[in-house]
């Protein structure tokens, strides 16, 4: 069994016990759906939108409990590098991966050729986003939006994504039941927001229609017209690993202090096993995902284009990674710790508290690292002598909480 479809089925599960669980929509939460509703469509008219396409996709829609209660989910622990890269980059995946390279090589020729990115490029980030288009989420997307936009927590912005779905059924593309996907709303083979499709689908066969769901030949087109349009260029890869010397000054590393690559050559960088660091002239940072003593690596600007389709280092670095194992690259030469430290949400906030009171903001105390907390925790650890990596562990919380006192 993949990942995904045992992933989709734990999905089952949850949604089973969510929607036991989920209390009825009160009669006035509802009529309140309704005002809503209503108003909405004025907004949607008077853009454009059809009364035939607002009768056609907002028919019968209602608020759907479980698509809340999933936008309320809060990972517990904070996600560690290896429990986020082993399930991802999997044998299993990487076959599938080279079976799907060679069953559309035709097609990603034409498409390379068009965009400038690479065949196993756009397999890896198909293969994580929908495991090839295995799973592309099994939410009414219209329903889904409709819920995220009434709902306050972030209304402003899937109120604007739900008019982008309407602007796209008023379009023609697609009929608003076969707009299925996550309960967020990202839709087909690589998970497109309304927004994403607007700003990017492309009609690549010529029949007249943008299809990111059904037709692998747009996907695949449309995943490519994205990516340029964020920045991915052909040659240079998203980056690659590399061996630390002992000595390096930690606070260098990070996303944000991009240097010519040629500098961390002269700091000491390596290749692992000694050789010189690849595209010198380029401007690459030092990433130490799992901290100091974890794996490094160089990214380069490829990197940076994938954190605008998913602003994660972890999934940029898996989907580069799963790339080049599709076209058969070997993995990673650090391997995974006997055991991953992991944190809580509760433990990154009182570190988050603790550097607060020490002078070092990290914010309104969230239970995520986030730039602020990573930047607070650096100044902290460099004032204190630390290896300056940012990278929070329970030695360090400890430090700060005897400081705190
Ligand atoms: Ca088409």
């Amino acid at each position: 069994m993949t990942l995904l479809s045992r992933r989709s089925l734990m999905g089952q599960a949850a949604f089973l016990a969510i929607a036991a669980a989920a209390p009825r929509l009160a009669g006035a939460q509802s009529a309140g759906f309704d005002a809503w509703l209503a108003d909405l469509r004025a907004e949607a008219l008077a853009k454009g939108i059809s009364q035939g396409t607002l009768n056609k996709a907002l028919q019968g829609v209602q608020p759907n409990p479980r698509v809340i209660e999933l936008d309320r989910t809060q990972p517990e622990f904070t996600q560690t590098f290896w429990r986020y890269m082993q399930p991802r980059i999997t044998d299993e995946r990487i076959a599938a991966g080279q079976v799907q390279l060679a069953a559309n090589a035709k097609i990603l020729a034409q498409v390379e050729e068009t965009y400038g990115v690479a065949a196993e490029v756009l397999m890896a980030f198909w293969g994580l986003e929908t495991n090839y288009g295995g799973y592309m989420g099994e939410f009414a997307v219209f329903e889904a939006l409709a819920t995220l936009a009434w709902d306050p927590r972030r209304a402003d912005f899937f109120r604007a994504e739900l008019l982008n779905a309407l602007r796209i059924v008023e379009d023609g593309h697609i009929w608003p039941e076969a707009m299925v996907g996550s309960w967020a709303g990202a839709m087909g083979h690589f998970q497109f927001l309304p927004s994403t499709f607007l700003a990017a689908a492309v009609d690549f066969d010529g029949d007249g229609r943008k299809d990111i769901w059904i037709n692998t030949t747009d996907a695949f087109a449309s995943a490519a017209n994205f990516l340029v349009k964020s920045g991915w260029r052909g040659g240079p890869p998203w980056g690659y690993e590399v061996a630390m010397p002992a000595n390096f000054p930690w606070q260098e590393s990070g996303a944000d202090n991009r240097q010519p690559v040629a500098r961390w050559q002269a700091l000491g960088v390596r290749l692992p096993g000694g050789g010189n660091l690849l595209h010198p002239q380029e401007q690459g940072a030092i990433l130490v995902p799992a901290g100091w003593q974890g794996p490094a690596f160089v990214v380069l600007s490829n990197f940076y284009a994938t954190l605008r389709w998913n602003n994660s280092h972890l999934y940029a670095i898996s989907v580069g990674h799963l790339a080049e194992r599709i076209a058969g690259k070997g993995p990673f030469k650090a391997k995974p710790p006997a055991e991953e430290e992991r944190l809580s949400r509760e433990e990154i906030e009182a570190m988050q508290s603790y550097l607060n009171k020490l002078g070092y903001d990290s914010g309104e105390p969230d239970g995520k690292v986030g730039p602020k907390t990573r930047k607070a925790l650096r100044a902290f650890q460099l004032a204190q002598g630390y290896p300056a990596d940012a990278y929070p562990t329970r030695a360090i919380i400890a430090a700060l909480a005897t400081l705190v006192g």
